[in-house]
């Protein structure tokens, strides 16, 4: 077979902070139906190269293809329409909202705007509680989102980003700061997405994870990418050693 299509397509994508050239250039793709990393030192652009692609930032140049359609001059609820989903670093639930109520908000703040905020209908709530027993956590239904571990309110957020049945699932450190447990379930979960055709891009520093999960992988130095390739290739590369070690 040939190389998979490109889901998502990066090119000569640029943005600088004042004379911070964050992204610098920056040229990949995401095959659809991988489980593709992005990974580099810390202030390699990989947090900013994130916001450009949901839209939450908007590039000083270069273009953004999903599907092989421009989006990067669309609005960031426009692109989830279209299939790209995203979670943070530090999560972003409603702290004093039920894990329920969470679970479902993303739908309501992504309808489309000027129609306000429709109300949850059954099937929504019902999709709702089938995500929650997905990531395993249908126990906490009702729950006030804050009082659960950080790892728990990661699977939240994954089940909240699924809501929106995203063809493209960026998450960001889905493995940072959670406990070993959780982390062997949030790689099974990616796993068993991907195998039910979901297409993933991660920034994640657990190299562990990345390297038994991730192919093929995206090294960012200063905002541009200075390695690609399968786990294997990566962790011998030596322009990779070298970005890490001058880190
Ligand atoms: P990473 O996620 O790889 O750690 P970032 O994308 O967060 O890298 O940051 C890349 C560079 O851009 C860093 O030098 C950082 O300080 C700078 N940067 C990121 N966001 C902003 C911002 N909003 N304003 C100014 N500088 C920023």
């Amino acid at each position: 077979p040939g190389p998979a299509r490109a889901l998502l397509e990066v090119r000569g994508l640029s943005k600088s902070f004042g004379g911070n050239h964050a992204v610098d250039d920056c040229t990949f793709t995401v095959p659809e139906g991988s489980i593709t990393a992005l990974i580099g030192p810390n202030g390699s652009g990989k947090t900013t190269v994130f916001n450009l692609v949901s839209g939450t930032l908007l590039a000083d140049r270069g273009e953004i293809l999903l599907d092989g359609e421009r989006v990067d001059r669309v609005a960031p609820w426009g692109r989830a329409h279209r299939g790209v989903g995203r979670t943070f670093q530090i999560t972003r639930l409603f702290r004093e909202m039920t894990v329920l109520e969470n679970i479902v908000t993303p739908l309501r703040s992504f309808s489309i705007p000027r129609l306000g905020v429709p109300a949850v209908s059954g099937a929504e709530a019902s999709r709702a509680m089938e995500l929650l027993d997905f990531v395993g956590l249908a126990a906490y239904r009702d729950v006030r989102a804050g009082s659960l571990s950080y790892g728990q309110q990661k699977l939240i957020e994954l089940a909240q980003v699924l809501m929106l049945d995203p063809k493209l699932i960026m998450l960001d450190e889905p493995a940072g700061g959670i406990n070993p447990t959780l982390i062997e379930r949030m790689g099974d979960l990616i796993r068993d997405l991907n195998r039910q055709g979901k297409t993933f891009l991660l920034v994640e520093h657990n190299m562990p994870f990345v390297l038994g999960l991730c192919d093929p992988i995206r090294v960012l130095a200063k905002g541009h990418v200075i390695a690609e390739g399968d786990p294997d290739r990566i962790q011998k590369d030596p322009a990779v050693i070298d970005a890490y070690l001058g880190d």
